[in-house]
């Protein structure tokens, strides 16, 4: 369908047959011999070279052939008689799509600073880069779709709009229709939601896990991936207002079976990665090598393909929150008082210690487990000692937190005791408090983050860079 693509041409023998070329061009070289137009349709990281005689096309034409153009080039796919190449395309015919004038177009051939493409969104997919990074984002978001199917789980949608606040994560989009010069007012003088579209308080989903496991309530084993919004107004490289998270959850699991499946979905999705992506891959670790090479050798970091095999290669280490405690404690950081926070039990971990035990501790993925009640979700399950609740996050170097997940409080008499001691009213929650009235079943699931995946493979530093168009605060323009 279509024409060939540039991917595919690269791959044909050439056999002097005639071919189309549709795409970009990234640069053109003129030397006394020859005219080379590297083309590029955004199918791979590589261009194909495309050669004209120095005499063959008017200077007007080939005034409008500049980088950012669009072309249409017809030609005989040949052997090339160049380094870097096996097939180049001898140019009979060039029609150009569209011209890109050199004095205003922002992708020129030189190197170009991350935060000045966030700039212009609107063309840095075509940058190399970029399109390596889209291109495995899609494939990696290929392997997560054929990792469940393969399971037996089933793709649940979960709706975007919500009327409740899933885990009090707080921090919400509000949805309305309301006239914001012109709200309605109850008697009391408090805003009317009864009058709004939904006839009361709407917002932006934070997590589709609720909804979720009312549908593995049914189907035992489903799974979501879909956008979520969190208005955390927090300017870090590890949050986005806007993204996609994958949330599957499975009846019968305890939280072992969850661990299991985590860790084990995690390094298939990467080796899908790792087979399907080596072109992408290579061109993203070399760009790394070459950003490092300012940093003196004790701080560079593993070259990426090889972090990446380390990681699908080895078991993550397993240990307990009071145990990681522990080792923070004892840590050379905590006692020369180098950590910005305090550390003891009880305590929310912060980025510096998860970091610490990741990085420097294992210098492996580590999975925490059993978290002090108080600092979790009131939806996960109570320990026998009341005081810790089966939780897991899954902590990777670089990223940290890359997935959160639990066993989930099946008893309905815990469930609700829970319910009031965090404040939620109950009525707001009835529907999910009947699977736990109605066929209750031992449950468990979790919530990877899938731009902080696609940011751990690609080895980039800000997960802005890693979503075609990132919502952060004060920025949604694209
Ligand atoms: P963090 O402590 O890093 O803010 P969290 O505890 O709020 O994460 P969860 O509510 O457990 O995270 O969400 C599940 C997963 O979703 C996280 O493990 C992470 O991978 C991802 N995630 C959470 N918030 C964001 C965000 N703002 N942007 C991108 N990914 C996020
Ligand atoms: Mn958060």
């Amino acid at each position: 369908m279509g024409p060939l693509q540039i991917k595919e041409l690269l791959n044909t023998s050439p056999e002097k047959q005639t071919v189309t070329l549709k795409g970009w061009v990234r640069t053109k070289r003129e030397s006394k011999n020859a005219i080379f137009i590297a083309l590029n349709d955004g199918s791979t990281i590589h261009n194909i070279q495309a050669v004209a005689g120095p005499g063959q096309f008017s200077a007007e034409l080939l005034q409008t052939v500049t980088t950012g153009s669009c072309l249409k080039i017809t030609g005989q796919l040949v052997e090339s008689l160049g380094s870097g190449q096996t097939v180049e395309v001898k140019i009979d015919d060039i029609f150009v799509y569209g011209t890109a004038d050199p004095d205003t177009y922002p992708l020129q051939p030189k190197k170009h600073s991350l935060e000045f493409l966030r700039e212009i969104a609107h063309l840095r997919p075509r940058t190399n880069t970029f399109s390596a990074i889209l291109r495995i984002r899609h494939a990696l978001a290929f392997a997560v779709h054929q990792y469940f199917n393969d399971g037996g789980f089933f793709y649940l949608h979960t709706p975007v709009i919500t009327a409740s606040d899933a885990e009090g994560a707080g921090e919400m989009f509000r949805v309305t229709t309301l006239d914001l010069n012109k709200l309605p007012r109850t008697e009391e003088g408090n805003i009317n939601f009864k009058e709004d579209f939904f006839g009361r308080e709407a917002n932006l989903t934070v997590s589709g896990q609720l909804e979720g496991e009312l549908g593995a309530m049914a189907l035992s084993k489903i799974y979501t991936f879909g956008p979520t919004f969190r208005a955390e107004n927090s300017n870090t490289t590890r949050h986005l207002a806007e993204f996609w998270m994958i949330e599957p959850e499975m009846a019968f699991f305890e939280l072992e079976d969850n661990m299991d499946l985590a860790e084990d979905f995690v390094k298939k999705v990467i080796t899908y990665a790792l087979t399907n992506c080596k072109d992408d891959l290579n061109f993203l670790q070399n760009r790394l090598t070459e950003e490092e090479k300012s940093k003196p050798q004790n701080e560079r970091s593993l070259p990426l393909l090889e972090k990446l095999s380390f990681v699908v290669d080895n078991p993550f280490e397993r240990l307990t929150y009071t145990e990681a405690i522990e080792i923070l404690l004892q840590s050379k950081p905590h006692k020369e008082k180098k950590f910005q926070f305090p550390v003891g039990w009880g305590i929310d971990l912060s980025s510096e210690h998860e970091r610490y035990l990741v990085e420097k501790h294992f210098k492996k993925p580590v999975i925490l487990t059993n978290y002090p009640r108080e600092i979790k979700s009131f939806y996960m399950k109570l320990d026998e000692d009341g005081k810790t609740v089966r939780a897991m996050d899954v902590l990777f170097p670089g990223i940290g937190e890359i997935i959160g997940g639990s066993q989930r409080e099946e008893d309905y008499e815990k469930l609700l005791g829970r319910v009031h001691e965090v404040g939620i009213d109950p009525q707001n929650l009835w529907w999910y408090l009947e699977t736990r009235k109605f066929g209750t079943a031992p449950h468990s699931g979790f919530g990877l983050g899938f731009e902080r995946l696609v940011q751990f493979v690609t080895g980039m530093g800000n997960i802005r860079d890693v979503i075609p168009f990132p919502r952060y605060p004060k920025s949604a323009e694209f």
